[in-house]
């Protein structure tokens, strides 16, 4: 039958087409059907258009970094090893280089290199890919997996789903997965932002936009409780903030602020110097410029697009000599400086989340073959599997190994 696969795999992002490149042998036809008119459109947006495809870690810290349930993984990472997707790349040609936390770019600094290196390799495989082919109905009959599309229909005797997680809709990703998923029996984990920006309502803190930190410690409280913290770089925008710490506490800020009891943030601008240290180094700058104005000391201590927002919140005239500045101002000072807060509205929502959390429950998952415990020969690749780790090229690493592991399994 010209229309039947021996694999059919559903999206052609990073899982999808590394599952096509394993699933393939001298005897399988193998098939990857996308909607869209090309293939990896979502992979082409990562590392702001670099592409952050793996971490140079060890193995055991790639697991840990997925949590709690992260162990699922060890299989596909000990399988296809970050080791061993470099080494595909540079085998065909890509140099790549490790940066800052271990991260793993093209030396291109273009995603474009590494989706141009996956598509040779489909061609030489001669891998079929159907474009604007958008499943919209799955079924099992017979002994095959009958997909359907307003495009046509194809019959595959195997089925991969690597239809990615729910983020980023416009890049295809809209979840139709899970559907898919689901009328096999899986049970599907509330799909919810993960790595996303939050939203904060406060004008003079959107009125930050553009400010950009750098090793500030920033903590987040329930009813000042204090449930995570993280250290690095962060940036204000007009909907209020983002940044890598920022969208590495995202997950569980999302977590808190469904209790409805309220979220706030609390930004240390001096992690390195404790209170004392802070003191002393202010009533040094004090004692060298005592005829300056409070503003000038503000210069020597923040970024410039902070200075009016400290004016304000410190409720200091940006006038006032620092020779004359009480006790208790300088206080204020230190503990706005220590302890900038402000409330936390909301995540941004699922659409802007650079990662889906939840999705295909891996307990009804094959860790050593990705294959459905229900279904027969149907395997799950990539984002659409429940579980996410943080930045720094692991959703990439996931995605390529699960991608692996599926389509070998399925040959
Ligand atoms: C802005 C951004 C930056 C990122 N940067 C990084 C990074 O630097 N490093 C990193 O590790 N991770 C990064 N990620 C995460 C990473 O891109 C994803 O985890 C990864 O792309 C998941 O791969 P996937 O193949 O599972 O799914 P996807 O890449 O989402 O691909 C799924 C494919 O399935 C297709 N599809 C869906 N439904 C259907 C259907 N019904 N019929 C046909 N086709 C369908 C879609 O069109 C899509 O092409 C980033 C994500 C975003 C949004």
């Amino acid at each position: 039958m010209e229309n039947c696969y021996k694999v059919a795999i559903i999206g052609g992002g990073p899982a999808g087409i590394m599952a096509a490149l394993t699933a393939k042998t001298k005897e399988n036809r193998v098939v990857i059907l996308e909607k869209n008119p090309f293939l990896g459109k979502k992979l082409l947006l990562t590392g702001k258009g670099r592409c952050n495809l793996t971490t140079d870690r060890e193995i055991p810290e790639i697991v840990q970094a997925f949590g709690r349930k992260g162990k699922f993984l060890y299989g596909a990472f000990t399988r296809f090893s970050s080791q061993d997707l470099r080494n595909f790349f540079e085998k065909r040609g890509v140099g790549l280089k490790i940066e800052r936390g271990g991260r793993v770019f093209p030396q291109s600094d273009r995603s474009a290199t590494i989706l141009n290196c996956l598509k040779k390799e489909l061609a030489l495989r001669k891998i079929t890919v159907f474009y604007h082919f958008n499943v919209c109905r799955v079924f099992f009959k017979k002994g095959l997996y009958h997909l359907e599309s307003p495009a046509g229909n194809v019959l595959a005797e195997k089925l991969i789903i690597a239809t990615g997680g729910k983020s980023y809709p416009q890049t295809g990703s809209t979840g139709d997965g899970y559907l898919f998923a689901k009328s096999f029996g899986h049970q599907i984990i509330k799909p919810a932002p993960a790595l996303v920006p939050l939203r904060v309502s406060d004008p003079k803190i959107t009125a930050l936009a553009g400010l950009s930190l750098k090793n500030v410690s920033l903590s987040f409280f329930n009813r000042d409780k204090l449930f995570t913290r993280e250290f690095g770089e962060m940036l204000f925008t007009h909907f209020g903030i983002s940044g890598p710490i920022v969208l590495k506490a995202s997950k569980e800020v999302y977590q808190q602020l469904k209790k409805q009891t309220g979220v706030t943030a609390s930004i240390d601008l001096k992690p390195a110097l404790n209170k004392t240290i802070l003191q002393k180094r202010i009533y040094r700058e004090i004692h060298l410029m005592p005829q300056k104005e409070y503003q000038t000391l503000l210069k020597n201590l923040l970024p410039k697009s902070l200075i009016n927002y400290f004016i304000d919140r410190t409720g200091i005239s940006p006038h006032q000599k620092n020779s004359s500045l009480s006790k208790a101002q300088v206080e204020t000072l230190i503990a706005a400086l220590k302890n900038l807060t402000f409330a936390i509205s909301a995540t941004m929502p699922l659409e802007m989340a650079i990662i889906t959390s939840g999705g295909v429950d891996i307990a009804a998952i094959d860790p050593k073959t990705m294959a459905s415990k229900i279904a027969p020969n149907l395997y799950f690749a990539g984002e659409i599997i429940a579980l996410d780790g943080p930045t720094g090229g692991y959703n990439l690493q996931k995605a390529f190994s699960t991608g692996w592991v599926a389509g070998f399994s399925s040959r």
